[in-house]
């Protein structure tokens, strides 16, 4: 079946008694068992079934079973936000001693996570330039845990070459884990470009509407451990499942995902070519535009469509926020790929904490404004970026 049907009609595990259509929202903790054997098995991973939703939940089941068949996926592990996939993922891997091969061009809360909160359990972030294929190559040595990398670095909007990547790391024994939030995993074959691990936050596109907090791990199995300590170990000890509710909204989008994300994704090429054509800007970037210095790349490596995210420069930090406060159909809000257009300054919001010279080297501009592209008519769009604009002239 292809993608659209699979993500509708993927029936869940246990039918419900009265067999409801959607997938029913079990908001129980505990699991009732009809004899002492039964509940030895369950406890003891003899039998699948569910016992306490700290681990599994039906309803959460459903989606991750979704994922996976979407995906082709060995496992798939949902958590209640894509911070909490990224660190049950890299707790997997990471013990004292060993390092991440990673870059300063990352979601801030995983820049911190990987170069504050690990590097206090003895685990030491290599922050290398990932487009350097060199400088990969020499950062992997016999303590490197894993390379991670997000496939569309946000709002450098850089992309690496997984394929390159992904044999320079398995030549050496280590996973490639990568954050493929940006472009959704229905698009995209990552697996045969080399890629071990996708951590994804659904929070994103697969809500749609803002409407929960998740985060995905789709494990293609290539390195096994890792399942394990994330199903065996960390979803017990850390307790960051999803919970019944979220998997429900997720499932929700999930059933939707496509259709928007086609039209979030054209909606994003049409107002970056439109912004061009104003003139006004320094700098449109966006890489499903044909100049891209990305474009190739991206095309080969995530097919047609280039995501929902773009950014545009200015003239200073001063022409961004006066930009920002005259719009008045785009939002003022962080998130991304929101059913609504959203806009921020990176600089002084997501990354408003970190010093100056640490902005130089993670490539944040003050100049920068990043916008995730929604679903309204693209004219209206256009209409409020340019009267925003031009009041600056
Ligand atoms: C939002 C985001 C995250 C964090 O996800 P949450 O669901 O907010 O925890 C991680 N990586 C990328 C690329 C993101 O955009």
């Amino acid at each position: 079946m292809k993608k659209q049907t699979i993500a509708i009609d993927t029936p869940y595990v246990r039918p419900d008694a009265y067999g409801s259509l959607a997938v029913p929202i079990y908001n129980n903790v505990a699991f009732e068992f009809d004899d002492a054997a039964e509940m030895a098995d369950a406890f003891c991973n003899r039998i699948k079934a569910p016992d306490y939703a700290r681990v599994e939940n039906p309803t959460v089941t459903n989606l991750e079973q979704r994922v996976r068949l979407l995906t082709n996926a060995a496992h798939v592990t949902a958590f209640n936000s894509g911070m909490a996939a990224i660190s049950n993922t890299l707790l997997a891997v990471a013990s004292q001693g060993k390092n991440i091969v990673t870059s300063h061009h990352l979601f801030g809360n995983t820049l911190a996570l990987i170069s504050n909160t690990l590097l206090r359990f003895g685990v030491k972030p290599r922050l290398r330039d990932l487009t350097d294929l060199q400088a990969v190559e020499d950062a992997i040595d016999e303590h490197t845990c894993c390379v991670f990398l997000e496939i569309v670095t946000n709002p450098q909007l850089e992309v690496a070459d997984l394929h390159a990547i992904a044999e320079i790391a398995h030549q050496k024994g280590v996973p490639l884990i990568v954050d493929s939030t940006v472009i959704p995993f229905t698009e995209t074959h990552l697996r045969e470009l080399g890629v071990d691990v996708e951590v994804v936050s659904s929070t994103k596109y697969l809500s749609g509407g803002g409407t929960s907090l998740g985060g995905l791990v789709i494990d293609y199995g290539t390195f096994p451990l890792i399942n394990q300590r994330i199903k065996y170990e960390l979803l017990f000890n850390l307790g960051a499942y999803m919970t019944s509710q979220a998997a429900y909204l997720q499932t929700l989008g999930l059933e939707t995902l496509d259709v928007r994300y086609q039209r979030q994704a054209a909606n994003a090429l049409q107002l970056a070519e439109g912004l061009r054509e104003l003139g006004m800007i320094q700098n449109v970037n966006y890489i499903g535009l044909k100049d891209n210095p990305y474009y190739q790349l991206a095309q080969r490596q995530f097919g047609k469509t280039a995501g929902a995210m773009l950014t545009i420069d200015l003239a200073s930090k001063d022409a961004c926020f006066r930009f920002l406060n005259r719009l008045r159909l785009i939002h003022r809000a962080t998130n991304l790929f929101d059913n609504r257009t959203l806009a921020i300054h990176p600089a002084s919001t997501i990354f408003g904490l970190f010093p100056e010279h640490q902005l130089e080297k993670m490539n944040v501009r003050q100049t920068t404004i990043r916008l995730s592209v929604g679903l309204e008519a693209v004219e209206d769009l256009l209409e409020d970026l340019q009267q925003a604009l031009e009041d600056d002239l």
